[in-house]
């Protein structure tokens, strides 16, 4: 197998990357707190960690990829409150929208989606052990890590906190922490707040608790790679390595990689500029998605992307030269025995772009080997010297590489117009029973995947005492 190597933020350097077990690789990525739409910041990672999940399925690895669902922090309680809805039937709608803007994108689904809510037990297991080996304590029913007890903290984003905070009382909410530095590990509920039963009363996981607790759930206490933007990389990545490393004594995390921010307009985006697009707003100006995944998958995952209407049209630029060669060909007679060209380059784009992917996923490299493609056919075109069975092969050869980058056949965007009808009742129907005969199995991997699958196409779905009822969302 082809040598892969990537840039591991844990360490700061480009590394060959090798997966603890031969062929396979595990992945957890983090996902988006549910209290609104995604903005397009959000997506350009989701689409980074699209990207990366299918250059490794590319590059022969089987991956197995998790990614949470925040539907319980600070935001989620606050906007549900003011909404006067209960945390579910407040966060249902943008977990519905996430999923929405996946499918927009041509995101391919992760094997786990699990949520915040749905996993606490495994969280408050995990608080009990940090307890039990002295990196916890408990105070006021709020329980924190101890940052004092972890000799290497900081190992992740290089920041040495052991001078500038330790003893300062930052904010008046925080009084009850021994160390100014100790983050929380599960809150005590406040007056009016959801909340869940604990050996220390009742309240709720921090955040960084969760993606711990439910990584390690999935892929176990070691796995291969940990994705998120780099807004990410502290505090929550170094406190996700800090709690579970601690909690484990193993090490958490073997590859940590981090992309970049999105700008839009060379700005980085704020409420205030407002800049903050959602997928939503960008698809009723008439942008199409299609030139959106080009323009995110094209850009270097540790470059900033500048997001700018002139970069999306040139987006939808080059995907018109690869669509042009595609009408060409296709308008192409075949004439005699298969071109010699042809043969080549094909040959040449599966290794340009295996290679390009291996080296830390250049994304730009991969493209060019694809222009490399579209050149030296319209050249054979041109010259009327296509062959038999050229036009196959070539459409072949693209549809290979496109297992990639997800975008360079117009036909996959365009049977979304028509899918867009959705799931007849009947096969809500038959979905809903297959779920509720995994449910009375105990089957409850398969009843959430039904569950995504059909919030995935809009559906909303209520258990009620009779039984379960949807709606459309
Ligand atoms: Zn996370």
């Amino acid at each position: 197998m082809r040598e892969i190597r990537f840039y591991n933020t844990l360490g700061r350097t480009l590394e060959t990357f090798v997966p603890l077990q031969a062929g396979a690789v595990q992945v957890y990525t983090c996902g988006p707190t549910v209290y609104g739409h995604a903005h397009i910041g959000n997506l350009r990672t989701f689409v980074f960690e699209d990207f990366l999940r299918r250059s490794l399925s590319y590059l022969g690895l089987e991956v197995t990829q998790v990614m949470n669902l925040t539907d319980v922090d600070d935001k989620t309680i606050q906007r549900s409150n003011e909404a006067g809805l209960s945390l579910d039937d407040y966060t249902a709608p943008f977990i519905q929208s996430f999923f929405e803007d996946l499918e927009t994108l041509h995101v391919e689904r992760a094997e786990h989606y699990p949520r915040a809510t749905e996993h606490i037990p495994e969280m408050i297991a995990m608080i009990e052990t940090l307890l039990e080996k002295g990196f916890a304590y408990v105070s006021d029913g709020s329980v924190f890590f101890r940052i004092a007890a972890d000799d290497d903290y900081g190992r992740l984003s290089g920041i040495d906190l052991s001078q500038q905070m330790r003893g300062e009382r930052v904010a008046s909410d925080e009084y009850e922490k021994e160390d100014a530095r100790d983050f929380v590990l599960w809150k005590a509920a406040k007056e009016g707040e959801p909340s869940w039963d604990s050996p220390w009363g009742l309240g709720r996981p921090g955040w960084h608790m969760e993606c711990s607790a439910m990584s390690m759930k999935y892929l176990g206490e070691s796995f291969d790679i940990h994705c998120g933007g780099v807004d990410n990389i502290f505090p929550h990545h170094e406190n996700e390595v800090a709690q579970s490393e601690s909690a484990t004594g193993k090490p958490f995390v073997k590859t940590w990689i981090h992309s970049e921010h999105l700008m839009v307009d060379g700005a980085k985006m704020s409420k205030s500029l407002g800049n903050q697009y959602t997928l939503k707003e960008l698809l009723e100006r008439g942008i199409e998605p299609r030139a959106i995944r080009y323009l995110f998958v094209s850009a270097h995952y540790r470059q900033k992307l500048n997001f700018t209407f002139d970069s999306v049209a040139a987006a939808a630029n080059a995907l018109e030269r690869v669509d042009k060669m595609r009408f060409r060909l296709a308008s192409a007679s075949e004439n005699g025995g298969p071109s010699a060209t042809i043969t080549a380059a094909i040959e040449r784009l599966g290794q340009d772009v295996a290679n390009a992917l291996a080296n830390d996923l250049n994304a730009s490299e991969a493209l060019a080997a694809v222009f490399q493609l579209v050149r030296d056919v319209n050249k054979v075109i041109e010259q009327g010297a296509v062959g038999q069975g050229d036009r196959e092969r070539v459409i072949a050869a693209l549809a290979d590489v496109d297992r990639v980058f997800g975008v360079l056949d117009p036909g996959d965007w365009q049977q979304d117009d028509d899918a867009a009808d959705g799931l007849s009742d009947e096969a809500i129907e038959g979905l809903l029973a297959d779920r509720q005969a995994a449910r009375k199995s105990r089957d409850f991997a398969e009843s959430d995947r039904i569950r995504d699958e059909l919030q995935g196409q809009g559906i909303l779905i209520e258990d009620t005492p009779q039984g379960p009822r949807w709606r459309r969302g």
